[in-house]
């Protein structure tokens, strides 16, 4: 069993070219039969590290999963991928299970899931004894600790694994990383010397960008119009501010919905299922949504509201991009919600874990404030070295630059000081900026002296400089005096002995270069977008005409590529990343045909771009005088794909007779079901308003005939 044939499985039946770093090294130490323990985070590739030593080995893969949905999508994968994969649990009939063993005993089996009940129930071990298992897999291994929060008390009876299967290796796999929770594992699972795998927990394809939360609807909109279509999920603070979000996005059009713990356990599993299947585009949701599910091509994550802490934030981003695509994050930051985190943090009882929580709603405020690499101070506090910065989040791509800001300072705090220290942030600016509203007229703060000494500066710009001023602790905020400013010792030395504060200069965000963020490294090919969309669209009704998720047709990163490769050959679409034998024998055709009939749709312009396409090796092969029979079987290709390429050609304006195939009167017959169906690229109304007596080719055919003739009217 060698490295070469992990790549070959790794090739054939998930279409992966290589491995991801770390994936190869864990796949030799199974491979050696020894015990190993793998952290990485979400979306890292867990999977791949126990499926494929699994399948390369002769016998059965046992994976042990405590979630029953999961289970399935992972069973549902493997068999799309011409896996022989299947699951043991409770939510099964007898009569299920039963098929399932017949095939362990067959030895037809490759792949079998089971929960840990399942695991653990009479009999079962005495069942593998009788199979040849060549691996254990134990999935989300953290469920072993009691110290965590996904504790399982089944788990701990995992140990009778190793002590009843004691020569057959086992793999723990986990997103969780820390210490106490790899010891227990290693203990509670009773491991030989286990090799521990740990990757860095970063997330690189996820974009971080904070923002202000002043206009954050605005600021949403804007968003959502450079994304079209793509899925994503807005996490708010409450459960009516999801539903009122998901208003106000319908009426501006948008598909939304929302998510919180208060909507019946049967409509939870309804709108999940429906996000689940790209049915509906954006989220709005409470904390409560996202535990247990997997959809792996959620493309951004926005944090309507500041989180609670660092931990919560990075677990929330971690469900965008789980396919390996590019992914953003976006967190709106202000202080009214800092403020109402402290209410709510406040109103326990315990004191020693409010002062914990406040310390952690402490750090992720400075992360939000953070002016230097986002991706950097998620890492340190996760106690990750991280050396460089990431280039791939907001200050990286802005980076601040600092200024003398005593005067500014100065102005501020005088504002605070001249009020007796009884406003907060938000009236300072009105102040600074001279707004005459009613609290500064009955307050009668306009006869301040600093009234309007700032009116040459944005109220945004103001925030940002006072939320410096607080990092730099040269201002308190009083939580208990409705978020009072307070001077502070420091302040006192600015005020009146001239000392000079740094600070960093504010950088709006700006719009349209927002927007060419947004459209770089995705495609930045207009052909491909437009491609893009109509594959998507494919993708989705082939998912639900089988009833599963479109991730599992093809995942983002693969239907990307497929976009931007165009490939109309078996060769070419093989060749794309994450297609296995398995799937082009599925969708392969399915997809070249809706290439070439989009192509074919195209303006000249963009045809001639085109050149070399394969449809044009198709024309070659006939003016050398071949059938559309030969070329299929020269070009591995099916007969209706030649077809396809021939009409192709055709509407393109290339000399190829329609007459050998399709014959006068059968022209006759489709024009007039076109014109009758009114269906002028649908093939499938055609053919059953014909009552299916007219080939699918034909009708392709007459329908590149009809489009041509109607066009050059
Ligand atoms: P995890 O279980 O760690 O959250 P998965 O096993 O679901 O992650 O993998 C995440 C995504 O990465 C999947 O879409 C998977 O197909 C893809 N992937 C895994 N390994 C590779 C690889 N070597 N090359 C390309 N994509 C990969
Ligand atoms: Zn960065």
């Amino acid at each position: 069993m060698s490295v070469r044939e992990a790549q070959e499985v790794l090739k054939l039946y998930f279409g992966y070219d290589k491995f991801r770093p770390g994936q190869e090294e864990i796949i030799s130490n199974v491979l050696a039969k020894k015990d190993t323990i793998v952290l990485m985070p979400t979306g890292g590739g867990k999977s791949i590290c126990y499926q494929v030593p699994g399948l390369v080995m002769p016998g059965l893969c046992v994976v042990v999963s405590p979630l029953i949905a999961l289970m399935k999508d992972q069973v549902e994968a493997l068999l799309g991928n011409g896996v022989n994969a299947g699951y043991l649990n409770s939510s099964q009939s007898s009569k299920e299970q039963q098929l399932i063993e017949q095939q362990c005993f067959d030895g037809r089996l490759k792949m079998l899931y089971v929960s840990p009940e399942k695991l653990l129930s009479a009999g079962f071990f005495s069942f593998l004894k009788r199979l040849q298992v060549n691996l254990f897999a134990i999935d989300e291994a953290h469920c072993i600790s009691a110290w965590g929060h996904d504790f399982r008390p089944e788990y701990l009876q995992l140990k009778n694994l190793k002590l009843q299967f004691p020569e057959i290796p086992v793999i723990a796999l986990t997103a969780t990383a820390d210490k106490l929770t790899q010891r227990d594992i290693q203990t509670q699972l009773y491991l030989e010397n286990p090799r521990v795998f740990s990757s860095s927990f970063d997330r690189p394809n996820i974009y971080l960008q904070v923002q202000p939360g002043q206009k954050r609807m605005e600021a949403i909109l804007d968003f959502l119009e450079d994304r079209p279509f793509q899925p994503g999920i807005i996490y708010c603070l409450s459960r009516k501010a999801t539903e009122s979000l998901a208003q106000k996005l319908k009426e501006k059009g948008y598909n939304a919905d929302y998510y919180h713990a208060g909507l019946s356990a049967k409509d939870r599993d309804k709108v999940q299922e429906r996000f689940l299947q790209d049915n509906v585009q954006i989220m709005c949701a409470t904390i409560a949504f996202g535990m247990g599910i997997d959809k792996s091509n959620v493309r951004w994550v926005i944090h309507y509201n500041l989180p609670k802490n660092l931990e919560s934030y990075y677990q929330e981003i971690g469900r965008a991009g789980r396919d390996g695509a590019a992914a953003e994050a976006l967190l709106f930051h202000s202080l009214a919600d800092v403020m109402t985190l402290r209410d709510i943090i406040t109103q326990g009882d315990n004191s020693k874990e409010q002062a914990l929580s406040l310390a952690k709603l402490d750090r992720m405020q400075q992360y939000a404030e953070s002016t230097s690499c986002r991706r950097k101070t998620l890492m340190h506090y996760f106690g990750e070295e991280f050396p460089r910065d990431c280039g791939h989040c907001d200050i990286c791509d802005h980076p601040p630059t600092s200024f003398n800001g005593t005067e500014l300072a100065q102005k501020i705090l005088s504002a605070v000081a001249r009020t007796k220290e009884t406003i907060a942030s938000a009236q300072v600016v009105d102040i600074l900026r001279g707004s005459r509203n009613q609290m500064s007229l009955a307050k009668g703060y306009d006869k301040l002296k600093t009234f309007g000494v700032g009116r040459d500066l944005p109220p945004l710009e103001w925030q940002r400089y006072i939320h410096q001023l607080i990092n730099q602790g040269l201002l308190e905020v009083a939580y208990d005096e409705h978020g009072a400013l307070k001077l502070t010792k420091g302040s006192q030395d600015i005020l009146f002995n001239g000392k000079k504060v740094e600070l960093v200069k504010f950088q709006a965000v700006n719009p349209k270069e927002e927007k060419e963020r947004a459209a770089k490294g995705k495609n930045r090919n207009p052909l491909a977008t437009a491609l893009f969309e109509h594959l998507r669209q494919l993708r989705k009704d082939l998912a639900q005409e089988r009833g599963i998720a479109p991730y599992l047709v093809f995942n983002d990163n693969t239907l990307q590529e497929i976009a931007e490769e165009r490939p109309t050959s078996k060769p070419a679409f093989l060749s794309i990343s994450g297609v296995a034998q398995a799937k082009y024998e599925q969708y392969g055709e399915i997809f070249i045909n809706a290439i070439l009939t989009f192509l074919s749709q195209q303006s000249k312009a963009e045809q001639v771009k085109l050149k070399g396409a394969t449809h044009l090796l198709t024309y070659e092969a006939l003016k050398q005088g071949k059938s559309p029979e030969e070329i299929s079987v020269e070009r591995q290709l099916q007969l209706v794909t030649i077809f396809s390429h021939i009409a192709t050609l055709f509407q393109q304006g290339y000399d190829v007779d329609l007459k050998p195939f399709l014959s006068e009167s059968e022209y006759t017959r489709v024009h007039q079901a076109i014109v009758e169906t009114g269906c002028t690229s649908a093939m499938k109304p055609i053919f059953e308003h014909l009552d299916c007596q007219i080939d699918y080719f034909k009708i392709r055919l007459a329908l590149a005939r009809f489009n041509k003739e109607t066009a050059t009217v």
